[in-house]
């Protein structure tokens, strides 16, 4: 129950059939659903059943809070936290049957000692993203090594991360496969039981890589394309919707400012709608003076986007309690991140907890 006249929709059928068609084209037969953030603003719990029923058959998340949170109501499925954990906190993840992420050699080192319920770990190969995992061959040697030396610890996984599979070239991504078989040069693949490379982009354009069997399907399962450098193979479809209502209508005379600062004022007399949205929502400052949608009709937001709330100029036809869309099919969420100079990924998680999730 809420009490309150904002919402995200999520329409989880456009995500499931987002899941399939991206399975089917990938060739992979193992897919990760990547659900961390939230599910990107989506809703986690819900967003991993519903990718888990169209064909994923593996979650990912940054943080083992996530996984913690998503194992509590998911008992069955693998669950990889992609980022370092704290090697204090191998026994919890293990305990919940959470794979983890060895990232670094001074990890794997403060790990050795592990003696709790066997814990799978992924190796994390860094090809050229410079953000976490081993950036030599001798150190992918010795990591798998060293772990070999525990009983306590499998070596389930083997991974790498793309940094420009959305770019409008594939040069940057065929270097990082490169740079993959170098680094991987001293060891057996077969050994692992999962290999993933891919993201969204990776998936979406190159297809199965011979050394892999699975991949990690984030923004492209919630309908958003990873970047725009580059043709989709087929139309996704997005997922989530924002919406308000109004709350108040009031008709201000012409030199009357709006909001804080008074950043716009009435050239004329004008009616304005107040939105119980705002910058605590995730709906940022930067949204003022874009539209918003009234019953197929655009309105421009006036004045400053205040914390909880932000005023519109509406017309007659605009009622108490009508349904405002700030995102939906004509007002993209691609719409806002590019008005805004930034990325979609951006604009669904940046929409606060204080926002319910609603399906559909
Ligand atoms: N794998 C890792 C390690 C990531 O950090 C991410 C997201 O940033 C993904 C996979 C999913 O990427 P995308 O959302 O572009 O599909």
């Amino acid at each position: 129950m809420y009490y309150r006249d904002t919402w995200v929709e999520v329409d989880l059928d456009r995500i499931q059939q987002n899941v399939s068609r991206i399975k089917q084209h990938s060739g992979f037969d193992h897919l990760y659903a990547v659900v961390k953030a939230n599910a990107y603003g989506h809703g986690d719990i819900n967003v991993a059943r519903a990718a888990l029923d169209a064909g994923a058959d593996m979650l990912s998340v940054a943080f083992l809070d996530e996984a913690l949170h998503l194992r509590r109501a998911i008992k069955d499925v693998p669950i990889l936290v992609m980022g370092a954990i704290r090697p204090e906190d191998l026994a919890v993840a293990a305990a919940a049957n959470i794979d983890v992420t060895a990232h670094d050699l001074h990890w794997i080192e403060s790990i050795l000692a592990y003696d709790g319920v066997p814990a799978n770990l992924h190796l994390k190969i860094d090809t050229g993203m410079n953000r976490i995992g081993l950036k030599d061959a001798d150190s992918v040697h010795k990591a798998c090594q060293l772990i070999d030396t525990n009983p306590k610890l499998n070596r389930v996984g083997l991974f790498t991360h793309f940094a420009t599979a959305d770019a409008q070239t594939r040069a940057g991504y065929d270097a990082q496969m490169q740079q993959l078989d170098a680094l991987t040069a001293q060891v057996d693949l077969a050994d692992f039981r999962y290999v993933h490379l891919s993201n969204s982009a990776a998936l979406l354009r190159f297809g199965r890589q011979s050394v892999a069997n699975t991949g990690r399907l984030g923004i492209s399962m919630y309908g958003l394309p990873p970047s725009h450098e580059f043709e989709l193979p087929f139309e996704l479809k997005q997922a989530f919707s924002l919406h308000s209502r109004i709350t108040q209508i009031k008709e201000i005379d012409a030199g009357s400012a709006v909001s804080y600062g008074a950043t716009y004022v009435a050239g004329e007399k004008v009616r304005l709608g107040t939105l119980p949205i705002g910058y605590a929502d995730g709906w940022l400052r930067y949204h003022q003076g874009r539209q918003v949608e009234i019953n197929g009709v655009q309105y421009p937001i006036v004045g400053r986007i205040c914390m909880d709330q932000c005023m519109v100029q509406i017309d007659d036809r605009v009622q108490i309690g009508d349904q405002v869309d700030l995102i939906n099919d004509n007002l993209t969420v691609e719409d806002a991140a590019r008005d805004l100079d930034t990325i979609g990924y951006e604009i669904v998680c940046s929409i606060s907890d204080r926002v319910p999730r609603i399906y559909k």
